[in-house]
C-alpha cells in the first residue's frame, strides 16, 4: 500500500483541519481518538506511507487510502552551501509532475523554512527567476502544508519559522494559504506558532485588507524596494495596479487594526534606489506607519544586471534610516551560493531536462 502513486484526485489528507478529519473517521465508524493518532502521524512522525501507520488497524488504512490521498511531494533535487549550518535548498517534486522549490536557512539559533504558494508567479518582479518563468498554477492547501512535512521528514524536525517567500505570491492564492496556515498552526500537529509565520507579498491590496480581518498573528512582509512610483513600478509592474500611496496606506490601516509591525523588505541595488534622497524619502513615506525596515544588499542573479552597493553606500543609507528613526536593520541575503533567488533552481532543473 504505498502513497505515491495515488492520483491527485483524492483530496489532498494533509489539506483537512483536525475537525474535518475527525468526521472522516466518524463515518467510518472510528473511534474519535483514531483521528489523533493519524494527526500524529501526519504531523509529529511525518509519515510518507498508510503502512507506516501501524497502530492503525490495516482496514481503516485501506478505506482511508481510498478516500484521501497521502501523495506527499518528494524532494527531486537538493543544492547546498559548503559548511555546516548552511542554506539548503530543495526542488520538489509535486504529485502531478510539475516542480516548487524550499529553502532552509538556520540562522541565529533558529531554522526558517521559505516555501512557495504558487507553480510559477504572474507578477514579473525584475530580479526574479518565479516571474519570468510565467503562472502555472496555484497550489493547493494539502500540498502547501505537505511542502512543510517533506522539510519537516528531511530535517528531521518542524522547522521553526516559516516563510511564505518562495515561487509564487501567496496572496494571490489566498484562501489556500490562509487554510493552510491554520493546519500548520494547529496546536495539536505542527503547532507552529503564527508570529513564526511570515506572508510576504509584492503588494496586493485586497489580500492584505482580508489578512487584517483573520484575526491571526501572522508576520506580513512588503516587497517595497523603492520610494516612489515610477521606480517601484519598473522594478514591480504591480505597482501600476496597487500605487504606492494606496499600498501604504492599506499598511497604515493593517498595523493600526492588528497592532502587528510591518516588515518592508528593500533589497539595495547599486545607482537604482540606493541614493542618500532615495533614503530620506523612504523614511518619509514609512513614518506614519509602524513599520521595520530591512535592508537587502542584492545578491547577484542572472535574470537582473543589477548589482549590490558598495558597503559605504549601504552603510549610508542605514545611517539615514537610523536618524530618521525609522527602524531598520541589514541583512544579508543567505543562499546566494544556491541559486537562492526564488524560481532559480527550478528553471535550472528544466534547462537541464531539456539538455
Ligand atoms: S518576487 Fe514574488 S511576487 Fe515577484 S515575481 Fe517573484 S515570486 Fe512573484
Amino acid at each position: 500500500m504505498s502513497a505515491s502513486p495515488l492520483p491527485l484526485s483524492l483530496p489532498l489528507i494533509h489539506g483537512l483541519t483536525h475537525a474535518q478529519l475527525t468526521e472522516i473517521c466518524r463515518e467510518l465508524d472510528q473511534p474519535a481518538y483514531r483521528a489523533r493518532q493519524i494527526w500524529k502521524w501526519l504531523y509529529h512522525r511525518f509519515a510518507a506511507d498508510w503502512s507506516e501507520m501501524k497502530n492503525l488497524p490495516l482496514g481503516l488504512r485501506q478505506a482511508l487510502a481510498h478516500r484521501l490521498s497521502l501523495a506527499s511531494a518528494a524532494v527531486t533535487r537538493s543544492q547546498s552551501e559548503a559548511g555546516v549550518g548552511t542554506t539548503t535548498k530543495w526542488l520538489i517534486a509535486l504529485a502531478d509532475g510539475d516542480w516548487v522549490e524550499e529553502v532552509l536557512i538556520p540562522a541565529r539559533g533558529r531554522t526558517t523554512l521559505c516555501v512557495s504558494s504558487q507553480v510559477g508567479c504572474k507578477f514579473n518582479c525584475a530580479f526574479c527567476a518565479s516571474g519570468k518563468a510565467g503562472f502555472r498554477r496555484n497550489l493547493e492547501t494539502g500540498e502547501i502544508v505537505g511542502l512543510v512535512v517533506v522539510a519537516a521528514r528531511n530535517l528531521g524536525a518542524i522547522p521553526s519559522n516559516l516563510v511564505f517567500m518562495g515561487m509564487g505570491e501567496p496572496l494571490d492564492n489566498y484562501d489556500a494559504v490562509l487554510a493552510a496556515v491554520r493546519i500548520i498552526n494547529d496546536a495539536e500537529g505542527l503547532s507552529l506558532g503564527a508570529r513564526r509565520i511570515t506572508i510576504s507579498t509584492c503588494g496586493i491590496i485586497p489580500g492584505i485588507q482580508r489578512l487584517a480581518q483573520e484575526g491571526l498573528q501572522v508576520e506580513l512582509s512588503i516587497s517595497l524596494h523603492a520610494s516612489d512610483d515610477a521606480l517601484r513600478s519598473r522594478l514591480l509592474p504591480v505597482n501600476r495596479k496597487y500605487p504606492l500611496g494606496d499600498l501604504l496606506e492599506a499598511c497604515r490601516i493593517y498595523a493600526e487594526q492588528t497592532g502587528r509591525l510591518i516588515t518592508f523588505e528593500y533589497t539595495l541595488i547599486q545607482g537604482v534606489n540606493d541614493s542618500p534622497e532615495q533614503a530620506r524619502e523612504l523614511a518619509r513615506i514609512l513614518r506614519p506607519i509602524h513599520a521595520r525596515v530591512n535592508l537587502i544588499p542584492l545578491s547577484t542573479v542572472a535574470e537582473f544586471e543589477g548589482r549590490a552597493p558598495p558597503a559605504p553606500v549601504v552603510r549610508e543609507f542605514l545611517n539615514i534610516l537610523e536618524r530618521a528613526r525609522i527602524n531598520a536593520t541589514l541583512r544579508i541575503s543567505k543562499g546566494g551560493g544556491v541559486d537562492a533567488a526564488c524560481g532559480q533552481l527550478r528553471r535550472r532543473h528544466e534547462s537541464d531536462l531539456k539538455l
